[in-house]
């Protein structure tokens, strides 16, 4: 099974990744039922929300909050910051960047779905907030499953001018970087250029791989989780 994921964070014992289209459509509980089981994890253990394209975070600190949230019904927000064991999130995305964030040793975790309403809105920037203010040691640091890239990313002026730093001219047309905005956001909270590994893998631009909506006008979706076991 491919799933995109990170060495870093892999060594310090936590799960997690980015699925990718032969895994199915992770919109369908069938495909993320599947998934889960061969990972062995408990699906029930995973929390989910309805992503609204805001920076609204949910933070969790132990098992019990976790239990309480997943009997409420969906809460709209887009970004987790966990802490505890045993448990873990996930987040749909085609095209958003799915955003992964851990503290030294990933005792509080960030996950959040920054599409560029989110990023305008300072959602990266905001999750390391919320990590710190539960209780992130040491150094931070980010990674990010595939999502569109600027290759692919052509906006108009509205959404270019929320990112003039991040924006490319060509041949007439604006497209946006959001990696580079992300990163821009990363570096003024304090992480460092070498802790943010944000691949270029652009879900857009690879219809083999990917779901697109912005190629395909499709709800189909990936997903990215992590579980801390
Ligand atoms: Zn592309």
């Amino acid at each position: 099974m491919k799933l995109y994921s990170d060495p870093r964070l892999l060594s310090l014992g936590v799960v997690h990744g980015t699925t990718d289209r032969a895994l199915g459509n992770m919109r369908l509980s069938e495909s993320t039922r599947a998934l889960f089981e061969r990972l062995d994890i408990c699906e029930e253990n995973i929390l989910r929300f309805k992503q609204i394209h805001s920076d609204v975070l949910i933070s969790v600190s132990s098992k019990e909050e976790m239990e309480q949230i997943q009997s409420s019904p969906l809460a709209e927000a887009d970004g987790w910051v966990l802490k505890g064991s045993g448990f873990g999130a996930a987040i749909l995305t085609a095209d958003c960047v799915p955003l992964i964030l851990w503290d030294e040793k990933a005792e509080v975790l960030g996950l959040s779905h920054c599409g560029w309403r989110g990023v305008a809105a300072g959602l990266p920037s905001k999750t390391v907030q919320k990590m710190k203010e539960m209780g992130a040691k040491g150094k931070i640091s980010a990674w990010a499953g595939p999502h569109i890239q600027s290759c692919c990313f052509e906006v108009q002026e509205d959404v270019a001018n929320q990112f003039p730093e991040s924006v490319i001219h060509k041949e007439g047309k604006l497209f946006v970087d959001l990696s580079k905005a992300i990163t821009r956001q990363l570096l003024a909270v304090g992480l460092n250029p070498k802790d943010i590994q944000l691949p270029h893998l652009c879900t857009c631009g690879d219809k083999l791989k990917f779901f697109s909506y912005r190629r395909d006008h499709t709800k189909d979706a990936l997903l990215t989780f992590v579980y801390r076991p």
